[in-house]
């Protein structure tokens, strides 16, 4: 359930437990995301249910949210991380995330980056060219240590999200179609000391609703694997990313429950007989509903075409809106009495990207008034910026015993 309205007033929590967001944020004086801990250790347990008759790891997409409660708690939970930075590896293991559960995903691994990762021995190394292999194995070759990998495939598969978020189509920079597996063999017969092909990896993209794309994507991947296996390579990953969607224009999560569901039972279908762990590297899924961005509305401007609530918080906080033009469902903390009237939610950025929702029906809103923004747990906090110079908003995890982190 996550956030819900009790009385008109904005709770975090659910029917048993709750506590009003405004107990939690009423007393800064600064935009604040707030987590529900609980919300995501329900979904963590979804996933697991669904995927529970298959050998797996669940590696959840630090990308979507690094907070440091939030990796602890599904570290907790049993999970592993995927990561995509020397920055998100040095924040996983700070936060207690062991290095065999690490992956580290990423078309630009530095020198440095991929020496830290191997020092610290962690889990799989994602490659994405031949180029970053040969840098794997001389950098294993330094270090006097074998590099696990997995080759990223691009399966040119087209998963109709926003072309932005579209990562395994063939005008991508992502992965490897099958033209670049000769030279990569290459590479692993001449370097086999310093790396183990352990399996293949995929991941075709964020907010994707179609099981049936993805299930082609990892088909075309088993296909490759299965050369692979057939030429005596000891394969024993496979690696099907992340990248369900959630629907930001409905507080109805039951259809999400449902994927997570069907998603299990469509990868343990196609993988059936591999004899593999099957790891997996959702990030939006477990954490998008699990968080809203507050603001307290500075200003009321209403011009002959618009209202605009202006907010202390904005694009640099949630830039989702502005980049991929995302709607979020915008919740007052407290709901107001009178006519409902049509809000552009705006912030105080210079530049007419800065909004947060256009066009929206609320109960009137005055100045001095506090609004969240909705399903803002997932690359929101990890896209935030200071630009113009504006202070990076609070994170407050909290869990059902009103905890906060
Ligand atoms: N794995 C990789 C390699 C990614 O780039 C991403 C993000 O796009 C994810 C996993 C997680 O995607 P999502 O948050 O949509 O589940």
């Amino acid at each position: 359930m996550a956030f819900f309205y009790s009385d008109g007033t904005l709770h975090v929590g659910d029917a048993r437990a709750s506590v009003t967001v405004d107990s939690i944020v009423g007393a800064l004086d600064r935009p604040a995301y707030v987590y529900d801990l609980d919300d995501i250790a329900l979904r963590f347990h979804a996933m697991n249910n669904a995927f529970a008759s298959a050998r797996h790891t669940i590696h959840y997409a630090m990308k979507a949210n690094s907070n440091a409660a939030i990796l602890r708690h599904v570290c907790a939970l049993g999970a592993g991380v995927d990561t995509v930075s020397g920055g998100e590896i040095a924040r996983a293991l700070a936060a207690g995330v062991p290095a065999d559960r690490i992956i580290f995903s990423g078309v630009a691994k530095t020198h440095q980056e991929i020496q830290r990762a191997l020092t610290a021995r962690i889990k799989q190394i994602n490659v994405e060219s031949p180029q970053e292999l040969q840098r794997i194995a001389d950098i294993a070759q330094d270090l006097g240590v074998v590099a696990d990998v997995a080759f990223r495939l691009n399966p040119n598969v087209n998963p109709k999200t926003h072309p932005y978020i579209t990562t395994g189509f063939r005008d991508n920079k992502f992965g490897m179609d099958e033209s670049f597996m000769p030279e990569l063999r290459g590479i692993l017969a001449r370097e086999s000391k310093w790396v183990r092909l352990r399996g293949f990896t995929m991941h075709i993209g964020s907010l994707l609703f179609d099981l049936a794309v993805i299930r082609e994507a990892i088909e075309k991947t088993i296909a490759v694997h299965d050369t692979f296996k057939a030429e005596g390579h000891a394969l024993d990953r496979l690696d099907i990313g992340g990248g369900l969607g959630i629907a930001y224009d409905t507080a109805d999560t039951a259809r999400e429950f449902e994927m997570i569901a069907q998603y299990g039972r469509m990868a343990i279908d196609v993988t059936r007989g591999m004899n593999v762990e099957l790891l997996c590297e959702p990030g939006r899924i477990f954490v998008a509903r699990a968080g809203v961005l507050v603001g307290r509305v500075q200003y009321i401007k209403a011009t002959a075409q618009k209202t605009f609530a202006i907010l202390d918080t904005g694009m640099h906080h949630l830039v989702r809106p502005a980049l991929y033009g995302s709607k979020h469902r915008i919740l007052p903390l407290r709901q107001g009495t009178g006519d409902s009237m049509v809000y552009d939610i705006v912030g105080p950025i210079c530049e007419s990207s800065d909004f947060l929702a256009k066009d929206v029906l609320l109960s009137p809103l005055k100045q001095g008034d506090l609004v969240a923004i909705a399903d803002a747990g997932a690359y929101g906090f990890t896209m935030a910026s200071q630009y113009n110079s504006h202070e990076l908003p609070a994170e407050i995890a909290v869990n059902a015993s009103g905890h906060q982190s």
